[in-house]
């Protein structure tokens, strides 16, 4: 019997386990103590996550697909039958596709041979569209296509926007950093229409009218213009531009905003208030199916820019 680290890929979150190994199969999983994030705990996912290589759907062995039925081979067999295709086919008539499952290394050598060897840009390494989208908007905004803050400092931060999504199903362990970060005294809002459980726990929860998102993130913005707390020292050094998406927020009516959203202006400007005092602000929303549209996620990393939040520490 032996114990190995790895990192449970069952959701972004990533938490640190180890893996009781008896032969040549993965007998338990058991949360790693000394993991930045994960601090020795595991979701109900994570602890029964060995349980997915028992299962008999499982694909475990090569299958060619032979006058309509898959028949298995070996790996030799495969890779020279798949070398053989592909030889006949140029860089623009294949496509290939990763896995936020698999594991970087993999994901490494996929768009290495993709991009060197068959020369092509059609790779995908996302699940979906909702986090490809969110990674373009990163990217766009900031230069890096993921998250911006360190999880391992959560617990630090004083103000935390969760937009979307039901956390506490989609990432518990993220959750649960929350949960320790709202004790310590951070400020926690939800805006979502759903009364989620993080919306339960949170001192603010602003219900907008399903779909209106993204016009109460633009409203959140104009407040921020309005009553001058927008952090221009920051814009100035780390942005290009700003002046004139600040003009552009002049078009956004604020009563529109409550009439389309169903949000009070008090709330919002409450709201806006406490970001712009905090010190250390995160914002989590959802990708996937419950992910936002690509103009929300850029809406809401522009109001984390017009505050000065994004690249400080937390
Ligand atoms: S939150 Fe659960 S599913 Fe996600 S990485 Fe951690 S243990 Fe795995």
């Amino acid at each position: 019997m032996a114990y190995y680290r790895g990192i449970c890929n069952f959701c972004g979150t990533g938490c640190g386990h180890l893996l009781r190994v008896e032969g040549n199969r993965v007998r338990g999983v058991y949360p790693l103590s000394g993991h930045p994030l994960s601090r020795g705990r595991l979701c109900v996912r994570g602890w029964h996550i060995h349980e997915l290589l028992q299962t008999e759907d499982r694909i475990n062995q090569p299958l060619i697909k032979d006058q309509g039925c898959f028949r298995q081979v070996s790996l030799e067999t495969a890779i020279d039958f798949v070398a053989r295709k592909i030889k006949n086919i140029s860089g623009r008539e294949v496509a290939f596709l990763g896995s936020p499952r698999a594991s970087n290394e993999e994901n490494y050598l996929l768009g290495k041979f993709a991009r060197s060897v068959i020369k092509t840009n059609n790779l995908s390494l996302s699940s979906d569209a909702g986090q490809e989208e969110s990674a373009r908007v990163l990217l766009e905004g900031c230069g890096w296509p993921a998250m911006t803050g360190s999880l391992a400092e959560l617990r630090q931060a004083d103000f935390i926007l969760v937009v979307g999504g039901d956390l506490t199903k989609q990432n518990p362990i993220i959750a649960s950093e929350i949960h320790y970060a709202h004790r310590a005294g951070a400020f926690l809002a939800t805006i979502s229409p759903r009364k989620t459980q993080m919306a339960r726990l949170s001192q603010v929860h602003l219900r907008p009218r399903p779909g209106t998102i993204f016009y109460l993130l633009q409203g959140l913005a104009r407040v921020l213009a309005d009553d001058r707390k927008i952090d221009l020292d920051y814009l100035s050094r780390f942005t290009v531009n700003s002046q004139s998406f600040i003009d552009g927020l002049k078009l956004v009516e604020i009563d529109k905003v409550v009439e389309i959203t169903g949000i009070e202006k008090e709330q919002i400007a409450r709201l806006a208030g406490q970001l712009a005092e905090s010190d250390s602000a995160y914002a989590f929303y959802p990708t996937g199916v419950q992910s936002l549209d690509s103009r929300t996620m850029a809406a809401l990393f522009n109001l984390f820019l017009l505050a000065g939040k994004i690249g400080r520490r937390g």
